[in-house]
């Protein structure tokens, strides 16, 4: 195939086990208020409110080995530690069966918020993408294959410390909608694709980071990632 500039380099991801393969990425997408007790700390309620989705472009992807370079453009940048889905394959109108057999693997990452912007933005009516998509905002770890996950996934802690200090805790089990439905909902709206990550939400805490801060993302038996704030 021809094209009249040279097409960008494919966006990647390490995986645990395969030093010599990659997680190619594709799209991002993410769901916001899935954690009862983090959508009550942002003055929403869940019984009344469900979940929805919102999109991250690819190449705001840091992974493991990167910085956070903290965006100038904000004051208030929090953390949202969050399980990743990674995609081995897709298709439209999956049922919740279908959805699970998409799923190539599991990773921990940050959903980066500017949450002065965002609250502007909301103020407004407008998209979030200024505060969730900026370059970095989107944090993951190496993908771990289904086959090397040592928890359930859909039942393991999840866990962010800043400073040896533990600032988010939770458990993918108290995910409002599951791992299956959130891939089966997407999958009515967008043509779910090989290389998709799905951000699946965050647990109560989220918070304010500055330069100088050590962040480690835990999702227990699954991965992990670290990575300073400059
Ligand atoms: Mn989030």
């Amino acid at each position: 195939m021809a094209f009249p500039f040279t097409p960008p380099q494919q966006i990647s991801l390490a995986i645990y086990g395969g030093p010599a393969i990659r997680y190619p990425v594709n799209n991002i997408y993410c769901v916001a208020r899935n954690y009862a007790d983090h959508a009550i700390e942002m003055g929403h309620d869940p019984e009344r409110e469900a979940p929805f989705f919102f999109m991250k472009p690819a190449n705001a992807l840091s992974g493991p080995g990167d910085n956070f370079i903290y965006p100038d453009f904000s004051e208030d940048v929090h953390h949202e530690v969050e399980m990743v889905v990674g995609l081995q394959s897709g298709g439209r109108n999956l049922s919740e069966e279908e959805a699970l057999a998409c799923i190539y693997g599991y990773g921990v990452g940050l959903d980066m918020t500017a949450r002065d912007r965002q609250a502007e933005l909301k103020k407004a009516g407008r998209p979030w993408e200024l505060a969730k998509g900026f370059s970095g905002a989107a944090v993951c770890s190496a993908i771990s294959p289904l086959e090397l996950c040592d928890s359930n996934p859909d039942a393991t802690d999840i866990s962010l410390s800043i400073n040896g200090e533990l600032r988010q805790q939770g458990n993918t089990a108290q995910m409002i909608w599951k791992t299956a439905e959130l891939i089966s909902t997407l999958s009515r709206y967008f043509p779910l694709e090989a290389g998709d990550l799905i951000y699946t939400g965050t647990p109560a805490g989220v918070g304010p980071v500055k330069p100088g801060d050590h962040l480690v993302c835990t999702l227990e038996g699954i991965a992990a990632i670290e990575l300073d704030v400059v």
